[in-house]
């Protein structure tokens, strides 16, 4: 039979597949000798096979009940016991942390009669009971029976209006034993059937809706975000309840071991006294400093902070935890390695290798290159005469400018606009996450550093400010006010310093971080470390040698311009791995292209070419100059030749205008007659790549003797370039040697010519399914690969480039059925499987043939791991991902035998 439950002294913290992040960490403390609740997690499985079945699978009630006695006898209450009864927890916890995302309920085991018991356990204190029963019953209503929240928040209001009180623990127990009773109603009215007595019925039911709300809107909105695989599921957690809201010596809190806003050591965090958990998360109530602690509660302070620190020192990481004191007993009831911004992830890693806690190496896995780049984004010039126009707390670093946006759907419609907004609200909850994703910036009037905002909008890397009391959110009115007064409106433009916690009115202007100074070589780390960024900078410097250390993958550059060139090189790029020569033909250069595609004569055509060879000649030159001896991979033209034609519609419109006066020129009449020639239903899969070296004579010569003129140039000029000239979009080895053939000519004619020696190599890209499957006969021509994944992806999936990600995607990424566009992130099961193949195929014909990747993929964490795996040589990406690029490359090395190929 299936173990599906697991009680907490079980298990462990390698096993979060099983018990889910929150079930595991338990587990840990639970090993530890820490003071936690006993309780027992409900396996992933078991959700899984709910999900699967839409029942429960056979055993699971008889363990749950056997587990039950267990937690029973180590507390001496028993569940469902009208004088003493053992109240429990259900809370979710899936193996990567969702915060907010599912479901909890509390107090479960309360009904009519244990309340009583209850209260007698709290030495008679009855509002103590009843209000624990008002909790169960609200989240029981709104989570399990999916009811209306607002209609208990109303009643609730109601009666503290009736009281003239503006808090809950302002009410009596008669009051509060009055809102239970209209609780009942309302779930009596709106489900048809009284709340669930029996304790038993309460725990199953809660436990299933956990498992349902895995996949919840917003659960799944999260996951799509975070890149979770929707199958994995929850575990839930039953836990004995403590209490943080018995007394005044009870209370409840967050902390973290260090600052996760910016890594700086002490201990850090949040509390309430007399509260239960979801009050300090949930922003409602303004919360204490963690620090203030030690004067309310100074031997739970002491405890407290020892734990925290043997927690650290155990998982060897910042961590965070969730606490109660019961009665000035403290319980622990949760722990994880903790969630923090991308600088306190350098900050810590590279101060705990100081500390001799971790190596490098280690180090360098606990930083990812998705930080690094939030790294490099700008921050707020500095302005002295700027003024802020309130403050609250620096709760997600950055530099936000955006309108001002109320709701989800108005920031949705910003960032379509191409202008992401700044979301305000009162305070968040799971339901703005898609508002959250959307926006550039979050700013809320009410909570703490551990607010629902602040977590999410950190997980998010969102710019955000929290607790801005002075602040009124009016989403009626689309308006903010501060101090009474209206501060902005809906639309207008505000910004935000999440660095800072400073609210401004208007656009202010941005500047490049240190971070990204530093990694563009604009200044040097001693400079940097000056700064006000130094620890930053010298963290990043740390890590980035580290991972320049251990890759195995080079990384280039995709550049076209020398300009371009420049700037990835100074980024630490170690050639080029694509350039496109198609930019080339733009601008003034369009008039000779156009000559070229209107030739009618040989004579005409080798005219217009003649034209354009010593002005390519001059862009390769400039190109190799600028690498210097770095390789430089020249791709012959591919795109479509109507890309170097007017528009048909315009075209058309212009010559019908003409002919209304003195007539369409000569010229407007051929390109016509040429525009509808070249007119293409498919373009990306007509006349391009090497079809058009191929249909087009003369073409690819000339571009290949420019290259190697301006080798032949650069060889002369004392230099050392390394040239690799690519062959776009083949898919049979029959190609290749076609064109190889006229292209070896030339170098022989340019050898002769020049008497220099070139040591140009002649590869293809491999961007078509079929030249991925015939790839070990195309190796017997190509000198080497480069996987153009844009194509090999469209071609695979055969989804337009140009069209999906406007399109369905959207539809398809909502169903689960893409978590991420494959542009993005390399589909690793599929695309990634043909470069696999061709890469092993490609090696089987020429053992050591070099193959890189220099499709956008190139410069995405996920996919770098995984053609790390694939054992290419090199990825090339845009300038500025490079850095981000070479830290991935690193992380690859260190983490690749624990790497999988990913959904
Ligand atoms: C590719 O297809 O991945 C590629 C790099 O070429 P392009 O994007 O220019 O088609
Ligand atoms: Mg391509």
């Amino acid at each position: 039979m299936t173990t599906y439950v697991y009680p907490f002294s079980a298990g462990s913290m390698e096993q979060k597949d099983l018990l889910g992040g929150k079930g595991a960490n338990l587990a840990e403390m639970t090993r530890m000798g820490l003071p936690v609740p006993p309780g027992f997690t409900i396996t992933t499985e078991a959700c899984r096979y709910f999900m699967h079945h839409g029942d429960i699978p056979a055993g699971l009630a008889e363990q749950i009940r056997e587990q039950l006695i267990g937690v029973e006898e180590s507390i001496g209450r028993r569940f469902g016991d009208p004088h003493e009864p053992l109240l429990v927890s259900v809370r979710s916890g899936a193996a990567r942390s969702m915060p907010g995302m599912m479901e909890t309920v509390l107090n479960v085991g309360l009904n009519d009669e244990t309340v009583h018991g209850l209260a007698a356990m709290a030495g008679g204190d009855e509002r103590f009971a009843m209000d624990s029963y008002r909790r169960l019953l609200q989240m029981f209503g709104r989570t399990v029976q999916d009811i209306d929240a607002d209609l208990f928040e109303e009643v609730l209001d109601r009666q503290k209006a009736e009281r003239g009180v503006a808090t809950d623990v302002e009410l009596s127990a008669a009051d509060m034993e009055r809102v239970v009773e209209e609780f009942k109603a309302i779930i009596r009215r709106e489900t048809g059937a009284d709340f669930p007595q029996d304790p038993h019925e309460q725990l199953h039911r809660s436990m299933l809706a956990v498992f349902r709300s895995w996949n919840a809107p917003r659960a799944i909105v999260f996951r799509n975000a975070e890149r979770i695989s929707h199958e994995s599921g929850t575990a839930v957690n039953i836990g004995a309840m403590v209490f943080g809201n018995l007394d005044e010596d009870s209370a409840t809190g967050v902390g973290f071991t260090r600052d996760p806003a910016t890594g700086a050591p002490g201990i850090y965090g949040d509390f309430l006294v007399r509260a239960q958990g979801e009050d300090v998360v949930a922003g409602i109530r303004n919360t204490r400093s963690l620090p203030e602690l030690e004067q309310v509660m100074p031997e739970v302070y002491a405890q407290l902070s020892g734990i925290m620190e043997q927690l650290e020192e155990h998982y060897r990481d910042l961590c965070d935890i969730e606490f109660t004191v019961e009665s000035g007993t403290l319980w622990m009831l949760q722990t994880r390695v903790g969630k923090r911004t991308a600088a306190a992830a350098f900050r810590i890693a590279a101060t705990l290798v100081e500390e001799g806690t971790i190596s490098a190496e280690e180090a360098l896995t606990r930083v990812s290159g998705a930080e690094l780049t939030r790294l490099m984004f700008p921050h707020f010039a500095p302005d002295p005469g700027r003024r802020a126009i309130a403050r609250g707390m620096n709760a997600s670093p950055g530099a936000a400018v955006g309108p001002l946006a109320f709701t989800n759907e108005e920031a949705e419609a910003a960032q379509w606009d191409g202008t992401p907004a700044i979301l305000v609200r009162r305070e968040t909850n799971p339901d703005d996450l898609a508002g959250m994703i959307a926006a550039a910036g979050v700013l809320t009037a009410r909570g703490g550093r551990t607010s629902h905002a602040a977590v999410v909008a950190r997980g998010l890397g969102r710019t955000c400010v929290v607790g801005v009391e002075a602040l009124e959110v009016d989403e009626a009115d689309g308006v903010i006010r501060l101090n009474g007064e209206i501060a902005a409106r809906r639309g207008d433009e505000i910004s935000i310093d999440g660095t800072t916690g400073e609210v401004f009115l208007g656009a202010q202007p941005v500047e490049p971080s240190d971070v990204a100074r530093y990694l563009s070589g604009e200044v040097t780390v001693e400079q940097a470390a000056a700064g006000e960024a130094g620890e930053l900078v010298q963290a990043v410097h740390l890590l980035m040698g580290v991972a320049d250390r251990v890759r195995r993958l080079r990384v280039r550059a995709n550049a076209d311009t020398p300009e371009d060139a420049a700037r990835a090189r100074d980024m630490g790029a170690e050639g080029i791995g694509l350039a496109r020569t198609e930019h080339m033909f733009l601008g003034d250069r369009r008039p000779l292209v156009e000559a070229l595609i209107l030739a009618a004569t040989p004579g005409e055509r080798q005219v217009a070419l003649d034209a354009l060879l010593p002005l390519q000649r001059g862009d390769f030159l400039a190109l190799m100059q600028e690498m210097g001896e770095r390789p430089v991979t020249i791709r012959l033209l591919d795109p479509p030749l109507h890309e170097f034609l007017p528009d048909i519609t315009e075209l058309s419109v212009r010559i019908a205008r003409a002919e209304e006066h003195e007539g369409a020129t000569e010229h407007d009449l051929r390109l016509l007659d040429a525009v509808r020639r070249l007119h293409e239903q498919n373009p990306m899969l007509g006349l391009r790549g090497v079809r058009l070296g191929l249909s087009i004579p003369g073409l690819y010569g000339m571009q290949v003797r420019a290259i190697l003129e301006a080798e032949a140039l650069a060889l002369a000029d004392g230099g050392a370039p390394r040239v690799e000239i690519m062959i776009p979009l083949v898919s049979s080895v029959r190609e290749v040697r076609e064109i190889k053939q006229e292209l070896l000519a030339v170098r022989d004619d340019v050898r002769r010519e020049s008497g220099q020696d070139l040591t140009t190599t002649i590869g293809t890209m491999i961007e078509l399914p079929r030249a991925a499957l015939r790839a070990d006969e195309i190796a017997q021509e190509a000198e080497f690969f480069s996987f153009g994944t844009n194509d090999l992806t469209q071609t695979t999936w055969g989804f337009s480039r140009d069209d999906v990600e406007a399109g369905f995607f959207f539809t398809y990424r909502d169903r689960g059925i893409l978590l991420i566009s494959p542009f993005e992130s390399l589909d690793q099961f599929g695309v990634g499987e043909l470069v696999r193949i061709g890469t092993e195929r490609g090696r089987s014909t020429r053992p050591g043939l070099k193959v890189g990747v220099c499709g956008e993929h190139g410069g995405d964490p996920a996919s770098i791991h995984f053609f790390h795996w694939a054992g290419l040589d090199y990825v090339s990406c845009s300038p500025f991902r490079v850095p981000v690029a070479r830290l991935e490359a690193g992380r690859a090395a260190l983490l690749e035998e624990e790497f999988t190929p990913q959904h």
